[in-house]
């Protein structure tokens, strides 16, 4: 039995709760007290505002070697794939473990309980797998660990190049014999209190539709989350259209894939018959914002489907930069400027995007204060040069104001995993980022 008291913090709706006691039980919050004027005896203090664990809901570990280093030219999403291709040929396990932990730690440090790792890293070079076929996947298992964070496993399926083209290159060691070998390397990944095994369909252009229908079944049968990339660029989504008759999110419905435990990530290109199905079946919606705008894939429908009931979560992906209160807040900002006008969304539906929209997503009973679900919070200063003066009484000062730099408290399942700012078990995260990247930039 642990006590937390919080100075504020966000129960749901805009505005926030003052002295919050939160009495967690093992790895739960068993109940929540509001209106308590000072922290009792004993109890861990959360001075400034207190929201559930962040859930980064779309990640590539190994992207985060590319930060600031696809720029110099002008180039466009395909061109920033060649560079993520060469290092992506370069990573073995070893080197993956490091760079993963590393990125974990930086996600902790930014707020995030749980990570959702699209891993399709899968085999050594040339496509040949390791003694242990999920060798590459069991480093990210570890990385996690080591972190402290949650993690989804969402395995991808990677079958092909293009819509007609065989894997090459790189590509080799995404790829696995076919829809069944990968379901079979997959069904030999176990779940733990920290760990859930999920499954992808990397992409339309990635897999047939054929193949798809595999995928999607042995996710239902086994109850698994099910993601995928969905229409990130405007190239995939009329391709896909020229060559299939109809848009990726239809395919995919054709396939089966569509269902309350479905994920589409990014959406930026869908039609708005795609938005009606997605929340016809209950699927979800994981934006990406500060990847997509790096990447300049353009900015998707997201005010359309959180009208039409689409709930939304975000994902750091490419890890651009790693902070969920600006990926939560780049939905509006974009939605602002694309529509010439404020107040697109409120700020406690981003700061569901943030926290149980993904949590959802990714197969945890997280992402709100509330007595049942896993205790995991994440607390920020207000006396920063940053939030200084925001009202905390209002969940706004987080997601409009706040940054990643403003996290002290982060804790998982009951345990601190950051105090005072800095990570409890990863030493130097900058040290471990800037070596491990080192040894795969040539
Ligand atoms: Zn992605």
């Amino acid at each position: 039995m642990a006590l937390w008291w919080a100075e504020h913090a966000w129960l749901g709706g805009a505005r926030t709760d003052r002295g919050v006691l939160l009495d967690v039980k093992d790895d739960r919050i068993a109940s929540v007290t509001t209106g308590t004027g000072v922290a009792p005896r004993g109890a861990n203090r959360l001075p400034g505002l207190t929201l559930p664990g962040l859930a980064n809901a779309h990640s590539h570990a190994f992207h985060r070697a590319l930060r600031g280093r696809t720029h110099e030219r002008s180039g466009s999403f395909w061109s920033w794939r060649e560079l993520m291709y060469s290092v992506a040929s370069r990573v073995e396990p070893d080197g993956y473990l490091r760079l993963a932990r590393a990125v974990y730690a930086e996600m902790a440090l930014a707020g995030f309980t749980a990570v959702g790792e699209f891993h399709y890293l899968h085999h050594g070079p040339g496509g040949v797998p390791y003694d242990d076929p999920n060798e590459m996947g069991l480093a990210l298992v570890e990385a996690a660990a080591s972190a402290g964070i949650r993690l989804t496993l969402l395995d991808a399926l990677y079958l092909r190049g293009g819509f007609e083209r065989p894997l090459e290159g790189p590509q080799l060691r995404f790829g696995d014999r076919d829809a069944a070998g990968w379901a079979d390397r997959v069904s030999r990944l176990d779940d733990t209190d920290r760990v859930r095994i999920g499954a992808a369909i990397h992409s339309i252009r990635a897999v047939a539709p054929a193949d798809a229908v595999e995928a999607a079944k042995w996710a239902s049968s086994a109850g698994r989350p099910l993601h995928a990339h969905v229409s990130e660029q405007r190239d995939e989504h009329d391709g896909c259209v020229a060559f299939h008759g109809r848009t990726p999110l239809a395919a995919l419905d054709e396939a089966g894939a569509l269902s309350s435990d479905f994920t589409a990530v990014h959406g930026n290109h869908f039609s708005p018959e795609d938005v009606f199905l997605l929340a016809s079946t209950g699927g979800g919606c994981c934006a990406c914002p500060t990847t997509e705008r790096d990447l300049g894939d353009g900015i998707g429908p997201f005010r359309a489907l959180h009208s039409a009931g689409v709930a939304l979560s975000v994902g750091t992906d490419s890890h651009a930069q790693i902070d969920g209160f600006e990926e939560a807040r780049a939905i509006e900002m974009d939605a602002r400027s694309a529509g010439e006008t404020r107040g697109v969304f409120a700020p406690f539906a981003l700061g569901e995007a943030a926290t149980v929209g993904g949590m959802t997503a990714l197969g945890w009973d997280a992402g709100s204060l509330a007595p049942g679900r896993l205790a995991d919070f994440v607390n920020i200063r207000m006396d920063s040069v940053r939030t200084a003066g925001v009202d905390p009484g209002l969940v706004a000062a987080a997601i409009l104001a706040a940054s990643a730099a403003d996290v002290v408290t982060v804790v998982v399942g009951g345990k601190p995993i950051v105090a005072d700012g800095k990570h409890l078990f990863v030493d130097e995260v900058e040290r471990e980022l800037a070596d491990s990247i080192r040894s795969l930039i040539q």
